[in-house]
């Protein structure tokens, strides 16, 4: 059954490259289940930017293909700074890194879910931290719209090689109020990536967010949660926070896996709704596919009634970006709760129960999340695919 499961998973994988080849490298990087996604990545040259807009960057950018290296002074950040002295992990394929054992000493999410206190994870109960990650996107302006006409903000974990590819876009999520984060440059598992080669994916990212904004993002998202303590201790060097989340809509799931039903997310979304009383929470989502924006406009309007549903920032009362305040980003910043943070001030800030609602991002195959309708038989054949894929 692995096997027919795998070649039906990775025909679909291998269907959606061949079809649209920026669609496909998301989707290779985010399902974490494709063999080669630098094949279908969509450029291999160097990226100018400004040619999908009218915006012009003065940067030249690394090719979002390749593994960027850093400018010599992002690397003098780290002088004299306490990096973790893990070891780089290698990568089961393109599956991200594998546990050796049962040992997890450097605290690495993928392996146990673990977290540390300076690790973003939740909302204070009552409030939930509303996320978007990989865009910008084509697909990006019909959820912009839809926000816009709720007045509602998010958080958006935008991809540094998405940003230049459209700027526009990131401007107007910016302009509009939103609260704009990081996701990395190439969207790789971060502890197989060198010390260079991270201070690269977070400082390209930082850097085509400042060029389109004016402001430098504090928050970034590991792709996958794929976060350990080197990781964390770059970070925090080059003054940037992560941020987890703590209930995966699996959204991506509809757009990928052949049997998946956009109702199951609607389901998640109406069982989160109900722990009102006692839980707050950060949801992962994806402005990736026309499917998945859909959903969270469906959705949306569930968590606003059972929720106070903030940025990131103003949940946890943490500033969004290095240079301060933004101008457009009070227009619902009521529910800032600093007393309420979940960096880690308080339990609930490292919940590891909360963190296996998800095994990794857009990989996750939550049994827990998924609608408990929900057919045994995808669920067997989820639970097939998981294990081999991943184990
Ligand atoms: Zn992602």
């Amino acid at each position: 059954m692995t096997v027919l499961t795998k070649f039906l998973l990775f025909g679909t994988l291998a269907l959606s490259a061949t079809v649209n080849a920026q669609d496909a490298t998301a989707s290779a990087t985010d399902s974490g289940a494709v063999s080669e996604p630098s094949a279908a990545a969509p450029s291999s040259a160097p990226t100018t930017g400004g040619s999908t807009s009218g915006f012009q960057f003065k940067e030249t950018y690394p090719a979002d293909s390749a593994k960027p290296t850093p400018k010599a002074e992002w690397m003098a950040l780290l002088d004299g700074k306490n990096i973790t002295n893990a070891p780089v992990l290698k990568a089961n394929g393109d599956n991200g890194p594998q546990q050796q054992g049962d040992a997890d000493p450097y605290c690495d999410w993928t392996f146990t879910t673990c977290t540390r206190p300076t690790d973003i994870i939740t909302c204070p109960k009552g409030q939930w931290g509303i996320t978007y990650d990989d865009g910008p996107t084509e697909f990006s302006p019909k959820l912009y719209d839809f926000l816009k006409q709720t007045n509602q903000k998010a958080t958006f974990f935008m991809i540094g090689g998405q940003v230049v590819k459209f700027p526009d876009l990131a401007k107007r999520a910016f302009d509009e109020g939103h609260e704009l984060a990081m996701h990395t440059w190439t969207h790789s598992y971060m502890t197989t990536l060198s010390t260079e080669q991270i201070v690269a994916e977070l400082k390209w990212n930082e850097l085509a967010i400042k060029e389109v904004t004016g402001y430098s993002p504090r928050f970034f998202r590991p792709p996958y949660g794929d976060i350990d303590d080197r990781v964390r201790s770059i970070a925090n060097a080059l003054g940037f926070t992560p941020v987890i989340w703590n209930h995966d809509t699996d959204d991506w799931m509809v757009a990928e896996t052949p049997g998946f039903q956009e109702s199951w997310i609607d389901g998640n979304a109406t069982e989160w709704a109900g722990l009102n009383a006692t839980e707050g929470g950060i949801s992962l989502e994806h402005d990736l596919y026309q499917k998945t924006v859909d959903a969270a406009i469906r959705i949306l309007p569930t968590l606003q009634e059972a929720y106070k549903v903030t940025t990131v920032g103003q949940c946890t009362g943490q500033q969004s970006y290095k240079e301060g305040v933004a101008p457009n980003s009070n227009a619902s910043s009521s529910a800032a709760s600093p007393s309420a943070s979940s960096s880690g001030n308080t339990p609930e800030g490292s919940t590891q129960a909360n963190g296996q609602d998800s095994h990794e991002e857009g990989a996750a195959m939550s049994i827990q999340s998924l609608d408990s309708r929900a057919t045994m038989g995808l669920l067997t054949l989820i639970g097939a695919v998981s294990s081999y894929l991943f184990m």
